[in-house]
């Protein structure tokens, strides 16, 4: 379930020409969520920003996120 940065980063890449699935997306929003480097880094990439934007991740509050991550882990 975990992805690497470099794998984070390879979905993000892809989804830019939509050729990402479903799944890397999520696995992506996921990763977002417990890596704090690629956190900050789509902070300053407004490539990833927008894909961020487009996965809905930005509309979710510090406590849905803070939810999701505690359940995320449960399931690790
Ligand atoms: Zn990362």
């Amino acid at each position: 379930m975990k992805i690497t940065c470099e794998e984070a980063s390879h979905i993000c890449t892809k989804s830019q020409y939509n050729e990402a699935s479903f799944w890397e997306v999520l696995k992506l929003r996921l990763h977002v969520l417990y890596c704090k480097a690629c956190a900050k880094y789509s902070k300053k990439n407004t490539q990833l920003t927008s894909l961020c934007d487009k996965a809905g991740l930005t509309s979710l509050t510090e406590n849905d996120k803070e939810c999701m991550k505690r359940d995320l882990e449960k399931r690790l």
